[in-house]
């Protein structure tokens, strides 16, 4: 009979907060601090690539353009469209040896205004919407929202708009009715309690005064927009504006040990790998990371991951480090490791039943990988190979870095979608590994500070492999 059996044989999950010193706690703080105050100017996956350029350019990255030719030690990225972007530090190695990924994505749920958004009812003016992602549309009422994007001219002149952000300006809203006459939409099942065209955005109500007719209210929103922006309706047609919560990242709880915030899916994962990489400073495989767009609608179009882009940003890398030739491209891939570095679903115990206690990531409890994500019969999953998850966790125990297996959700509830795919179908091994998130695709979203920081962790001790 041996003494201590059960905790050399059980694979039992510590809290997390009580692994670390004070030393460590204060470390995990001022993450969080610099944390909030990048999401608080990057709530969009534009907003969140300008912050991302000026923070490496201030680090010594340079634009590939810039760069004729590559070698080790030198950082470079590339700028797709301000919406997407790849980074690299050339590792010492032989890149044919393969690179080490790290993928996230920058954009979130939210609101877009649809090309033509502005009506007035009743003396109201609104712009309509079209959501963006899988949300829960009530949530999207009775807030104060923001709107964030670019609105760009024939003559290709581009107006940036960011309104609702500071104290002096105004925010927006989406009404719902009272409940005193909402017996009717009370009645009916919660996802069609708001219809989508009803999540129209309530923007003014004086009337232009030097007009007749109907379309006054409008008209008053369209001169203020022309003498603020110097637009015309039909200008409206070629802009991107999205709506997002107005409210501020926040520290929650007594303790001052989670994050509320909008856009923590992917944003959590995005900034932590971006911080990671700014504390590199040499490398034995060349490090990538990737932020990416449109991961929220299905990875399409020349932002998505799945798009070709990248395969040219890595041929780029080699056509510069002198050493491409043909196929060179898919070895590299073959021979690359990655983490698919987004947020999993965390175990929230007022919503219990719908995990496998036993196979759900905690809020505090260190990363979360998802060895295979999909849904109901892994259908449509990367399931990452044993051998990796193996490697994987050899790097993470030998760094002291807690971390947990879990998948999203039970069998036949779970489901959903990351990048991760993308990448394996290339030939990279892959595994999901993020923050766990209460709240996912919510306005608020809630993450706890020591995930965060054992995402930080995690992806430098990744990147340092
Ligand atoms: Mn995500
Ligand atoms: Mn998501």
């Amino acid at each position: 009979m041996e003494e201590n059996l059960k905790e050399k044989l059980f694979n039992t999950q510590k809290d997390g907060w009580e692994t670390v010193g004070e030393e460590e706690k204060s470390k995990i703080f001022h993450l969080a601090n610099d944390y909030m105050k990048f999401l608080n100017v990057a709530k969009t996956e534009r907003e969140f690539i300008k912050q991302t350029e000026k923070l490496i350019q201030e680090n010594g990255y340079i634009d590939i353009n810039e760069k004729k030719e590559l070698q080790a030690g030198d950082k470079v990225y590339f700028n797709n469209r301000g919406k997407s972007m790849y980074i690299a530090i050339i590792g010492e190695e032989s890149i044919e040896e393969g690179m080490h990924i790290i993928g996230s994505h920058v954009d979130s749920p939210r609101l877009d205004l649809k090309p033509n958004p502005l009506y007035e009812d009743t003396g109201l003016a609104y712009f309509k919407t079209h959501y963006y992602g899988g949300i829960k549309k009530y949530q999207w009422t009775t807030i104060p929202l923001s709107i964030h994007g670019v609105i760009v001219k024939p003559n290709g002149e581009k107006i940036e708009v960011c309104i609702g952000e500071e104290e002096t300006d105004p925010i927006f809203t989406i009404t719902d009715l009272l409940p005193h006459l909402a017996q009717e939409q009370m009645e009916k099942k919660l996802k069609n309690g708001i219809d989508g065209e009803d999540l129209s955005l309530l923007v003014g109500s004086i009337p232009y005064a030097l007009e007749k007719g109907p379309d006054k209210v409008k008209l008053n929103i369209l001169s203020i927009l022309n003498q603020k922006y110097g637009i015309v309706e039909a200008d409206l047609t070629s802009s991107e504006l999205e709506l997002v919560p107005a409210f501020r990242a926040r520290t929650l709880g007594f303790d001052g040990s989670m994050v509320a915030a909008y856009g923590q899916d992917d944003k959590v994962c995005a900034y932590t790998s971006i911080a990671a990489m700014m504390t590199l400073t040499q490398v034995k495989h060349t490090a990538i990371c990737i932020l990416s767009d449109k991961e929220e609608i299905g990875s399409m179009g020349n932002t998505g991951m799945e798009s070709h882009m990248f395969d040219y940003f890595v041929s780029e890398l080699l056509n510069r480090l002198g050493a491409n030739r043909p196929n060179l491209l898919d070895k590299v891939f073959c021979y690359s490791k990655m983490l698919s570095s987004d947020v999993d679903a965390g175990f929230d115990p007022l919503y219990a039943s719908v995990s496998d206690k036993l196979n759900a990531g905690f809020i505090g409890k260190g990363i979360s990988l998802n060895k295979y994500t999909g849904s109901k019969g892994k259908s449509g999953a990367s399931d990452a190979n044993a051998e990796y998850v193996a490697w994987i966790r050899n790097v993470l125990e030998k760094n002291n870095i807690r971390y947990q297996v879990a998948e999203l959700g039970k069998v036949d509830i779970g489901g959903g979608g990351t990048i991760a795919y993308i990448l394996a179908n290339k030939g990279v091994d892959v595994i999901d590994c993020g923050v766990p998130v209460l709240s996912m695709h919510a306005p608020y979203e809630v993450t706890s500070k020591f995930d965060i920081y054992s995402a930080y962790k995690t992806y430098q001790a990744f990147w340092k492999e």
